[in-house]
């Protein structure tokens, strides 16, 4: 038995023995250091031989087969410690580009979050891109449902892959994650800073969340923040921790509009009800859940979309409007941004065209509960 082989026996007891444990690491906003969320991260304390570096038990347990094993008790066990931590914190989950082949692996990551009553839309999933692929069609189809069910994937390591544009184009991403390497290297290196400035401006080009990786000194934040770039991870703000650390983090560093103790629970149908009440009859709203079906709609919105009444819920979205499951993705990263989605130009039925806002709705606590769906104007005649 060679070396590799021992630890994926020694990484297969220590799955079953529960010796594999998620420590927790906060993912800051760098306007004013709230924690947004934290990236999960395994940690193996073997009684023999002591701590052992996720970067040589990852690419065994990958060669091995073992990391649907060891991301389903890092969820399992994770959603369980995070019940009681506000509820619009993330966590994001490792996952590496042969797990996304398997298309199994969604149900998986939804079954667990299911079992554990936590939202999916709280979940992003941090890819890593391979060299190795070559047909990205089944990762497409496993990270569309992911994106289906409501999670939020990011593209990790930015920079150091092989064809990052490729794979950057290719996958319905939100979230881009700056590789530590360029930011570490900032205040040495001018290409770096000048790689670093142009990554953030090619993320937000491109509609997504950026994050900044490895992140150590206040230099590094200052020249960061100077970039434009709004969110950040490293040692500065915190190093990654057991979860029995996390609430003494989250008390110190959290702002009291998170305080879920108070927040009374909502439902998205409420919401939609109170809404509806509120809003002009005549105009033409949805609301759709985190994945995208419509649960109520307006009379007003149904005419427009030239259905029966009642016929849209239940529904798509993308049945009845021009967006895709990109749209979705770009939705939620100008929500973790604190920014408003652009309205979309839409021919209605009736061949006018209309200007349609799509806004996060989230309960009392920041949860996301879905999204409203409201035509902006009345419907104009469309310019010929
Ligand atoms: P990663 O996904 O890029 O995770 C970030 C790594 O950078 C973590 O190393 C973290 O501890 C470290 N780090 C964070 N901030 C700083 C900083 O300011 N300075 C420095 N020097 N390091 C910082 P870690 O935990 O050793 O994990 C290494 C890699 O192993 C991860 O890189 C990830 O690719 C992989 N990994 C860890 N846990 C899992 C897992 O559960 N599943 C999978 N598939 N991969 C995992
Ligand atoms: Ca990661
Ligand atoms: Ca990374």
């Amino acid at each position: 038995m060679n070396a590799d082989q021992l630890l994926a026996r020694n990484l297969l007891s220590a799955l079953a023995s529960g010796g594999i444990e998620p420590y927790f690491q906060p993912i800051v906003s760098l306007d004013d250091g709230r924690i947004l969320g934290f990236e999960v991260l395994a940690r193996w304390n073997d009684p023999a031989q002591g701590s052992i570096a996720p970067d040589r038990f990852i690419p065994v347990a990958d060669r091995f087969g073992l990391l649907d094993r060891l991301l389903d008790q890092l969820m399992r066990t994770s959603f369980k410690a995070a019940a009681d931590w506000p509820h619009h914190l993330f966590l994001g989950f490792n996952v590496s580009p042969t797990q996304l082949r398997n298309s199994e692996l969604a149900t998986r990551i939804a079954r667990a979050a299911v079992d554990s009553s936590f939202p999916l839309s709280r979940v992003h999933i941090e890819v890593t891109e391979s060299g190795f692929i070559e047909d990205l069609n089944q990762p497409r189809r496993t990270l569309d449902r992911l994106i289906n069910l409501g999670c939020m994937i990011a593209m990790d390591d930015f920079g150091t892959g092989y064809s990052s544009l490729t794979w950057l184009s290719s996958m319905p991403f939100s979230k881009l994650k700056i590789d530590a390497s360029f930011v570490m290297a900032m205040h040495e290196h001018r290409q770096s800073r000048k790689i670093v400035a142009a990554v953030v401006g090619l993320g937000h080009s491109l509609g997504l969340a950026v994050v900044a990786e490895g992140v150590e000194t206040t230099q590094q934040a200052d020249l960061l923040r100077g970039m434009g770039c709004k969110l950040a991870q490293g040692y500065l703000f915190g190093r990654p921790t057991p979860a029995s650390n996390v609430p003494r983090i989250l008390s110190a560093r959290v702002v009291s509009d998170c305080n879920s103790e108070s927040a009374v629970p909502v439902s998205l149908e409420l919401r939609a009800h109170q809404c509806s009440e509120t809003c002009e009859s005549d105009a033409a709203i949805a609301f759709m859940d985190p994945a995208g079906t419509v649960v109520a709609s307006s009379t007003a919105f149904d005419r427009t979309m030239d259905v029966n009444r009642g016929e849209a819920a239940g529904r798509h979205i993308w049945d009845l409007i021009g967006v895709t499951p990109e749209t979705f993705a770009e939705l939620r990263a100008t929500d973790l941004l604190n920014e408003q989605f652009p309205p979309i130009e839409e021919t209605t039925a009736g061949g006018s065209l209309a200007r349609i806002m799509i806004r996060p709705v989230k309960d009392e606590s920041s949860e996301l509960l879905g999204y409203s769906v409201e035509f902006a104007q009345p419907t104009s005649p469309k310019a010929s």
